[in-house]
């Protein structure tokens, strides 16, 4: 049945799950709420679609049915789950995506990976999920893809049905022109993104540097400039954009750019922080650690995510402050999401490296100053560590949006609680009230972390009331509804097209 409205996420809207050798499908249990916002957009339409992958060792003969229905509480929709070979899957998502995109899109130029890289395989990966879209849709729908390893999905799908209302939203930061323009396929790239109705971003610095990155390779006008919202303008930190390009035109066509800063689900938050489990295991934290202060870090083990950057200000403070011996514990968890790449085992292993170190150096029989976990914590666990916790330390060198910081806010209904935050994290446009830290300076990592351990309660207080009500006004549930806002404005726009060709 052909759709009003088609996702095209590399991930499945669900998880799949094997119970007594029958597959179930089963929702999504990450805690941010993406995947299940995404999925609500299907209850205002007659039918959706979902496109994703999935591995299959023969492609041409996949075992399991690629396209299956689903009917659930958001609507009903087809999920096409494309087969793709596992060298396929290396190629366009380990090398390509995460060897040469993603080191570009953070900065990282030194870690940028060309050689491997087979482009034809990623062109052909794009391809097979722009038809399978393309089957999908029906007449004017809107095709909404999600993410810089679908880049030139925009681009082909325009070829194959002019009629289609095209948004595009990275999950990403975007890096200006100087670090975008070391991708050899930029051109290619930008010019898929350009076939787009609206291209959508986390905050006001990835637009402009879109539109910057364009300009530079293609004759773009700006037709519409606006002041950014007060409450994304963060004076003086790296982060904060005052202005924001909304519409541009390239080659007879306008390009709508949208800012929607992604928030967590804070009612789901609130509710696990006050289940009677989750406050006894706070209860247990708070027994465990004595009168110890709880410094509490969570991300994946990625090079963006500054984690031995991280141990390494925890070091010096040890060093250079021994009355906090004994006294403070920094609990770092660090949870690998693609364990068989060589450059996360690496990090891994500096990782470990560190927090041995500053364990061995500092640590005694009974106080261990770092409490290192490498495996993932079930999120109402870790929802009993936020709040327990006295610091949030999230210092990534380079992050798109980071949720970690806005959940751990969200669990603080107490009012109390310390957030160290990087100001090279998109949040931080929107958490000013956090203590900032510029991560590539010893002296602002180190003097951050000190001032959050001696912060009196008043102003932890006032710091916290103020980071509540921004997590609060810019929540999933805002993001879904600007989105949903946009979904509307093209899906009349299409309706408009249709009538005026009829
Ligand atoms: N997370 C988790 N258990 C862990 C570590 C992380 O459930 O042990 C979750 C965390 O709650 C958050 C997500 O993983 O929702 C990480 O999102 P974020 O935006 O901070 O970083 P990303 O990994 O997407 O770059």
């Amino acid at each position: 049945m052909p759709s009003d409205l088609v996702i095209v996420y590399h991930r499945q809207p669900y998880e799949e799950v094997e119970v007594d050798g029958r597959i179930e499908l089963r929702e999504n249990k990450s805690p941010n709420g993406i995947v299940p916002t995404l999925k609500s957009f299907f209850g205002s339409v007659d039918h959706g679609a979902w496109i994703a992958w999935k591995q299959a060792e023969d492609p041409s003969r996949p075992n399991f049915k690629q396209t299956i229905e689903v009917e659930d509480d958001h609507g009903n929709y087809t999920v096409s789950r494309l087969a793709l070979s596992p060298k396929q899957v290396k190629e366009f998502y380990h090398v390509t995506s995460k060897e040469a995109f993603w080191p570009i899109l953070h900065g990282f130029r030194e870690r940028y990976n060309y050689d491997p890289v087979d482009w034809p395989n990623f062109r052909e990966v794009n391809w097979q999920f722009a038809e399978a879209a393309a089957a999908e849709a029906a007449e004017g729908a809107v095709v909404w893809v999600h993410d810089y390893n679908l880049w030139l999905v925009a681009g082909y799908l325009r070829k194959l049905r002019p009629d289609l209302r095209i948004a595009f939203f990275h999950h990403t930061p975007f890096p200006s022109a100087d670090m975008f323009n070391v991708l050899p396929w930029r051109k290619e790239i930008l010019e898929s993104l350009l076939q787009c109705d609206v291209v959508g971003f986390h905050i006001p610095r990835y637009a402009a540097n879109f539109v910057s990155a364009a300009r530079s390779l293609l004759e773009v006008e700006v037709r519409k400039r606006v002041k950014v919202e007060d409450d994304l303008i963060f004076e003086g930190t790296a982060l904060t954009e005052r202005s924001l390009p909304t519409l541009i035109r390239c080659q007879g066509r306008e390009v709508a750019i949208s800012v929607a800063p992604v928030g967590v689900d804070v009612d789901y938050i609130h509710q696990c922080a006050n289940e009677a489990a989750t406050l006894h295991k706070v209860e247990e934290i708070r027994t465990d650690l004595l009168d110890r202060r709880l410094v509490l870090s969570v991300g994946r083990t990625d090079y963006t995510k500054g984690g031995v950057e991280q141990l390494e200000s925890f070091e010096r403070v040890l060093e250079n402050n021994s009355d906090l011996h004994g006294k403070v514990r920094l609990m770092h968890v660090s949870v690998s999401a693609n364990r068989n790449m060589h450059i996360y085992e690496q990090i891994q292993n500096d990782i470990e490296a560190a927090a041995g170190r500053i364990n061995g150096r500092f640590g005694t029989l009974d106080w261990q100053p770092v409490a290192l976990i490498t495996r993932a914590i079930p999120f109402t666990d870790l929802v009993a560590y936020y709040r327990a916790a006295d610091v949030a330390w999230i210092t990534p060198l380079a992050d798109g949006m980071n949720l970690v910081c806005k959940e751990y806010v969200a669990t603080r209904d107490d009012g109390d609680g310390v957030l160290v935050l990087s100001e090279f994290a998109g949040a931080a446009v929107e958490m000013g009230s956090a203590v900032i830290a510029n991560p590539f300076s010893y002296r602002s990592m180190d003097n951050a972390i000190l001032t959050a351990l001696n912060m009196p309660e008043k102003e932890r207080r006032a710091r916290m009331k103020l980071l509540r009500q921004a997590v609060s006004h810019r929540d999933i549930t805002a993001w879904g509804r600007q989105l949903g806002e946009e979904f509307e404005a093209l899906r009349d726009y299409g309706r408009k097209v249709m009538t005026d060709a009829a």
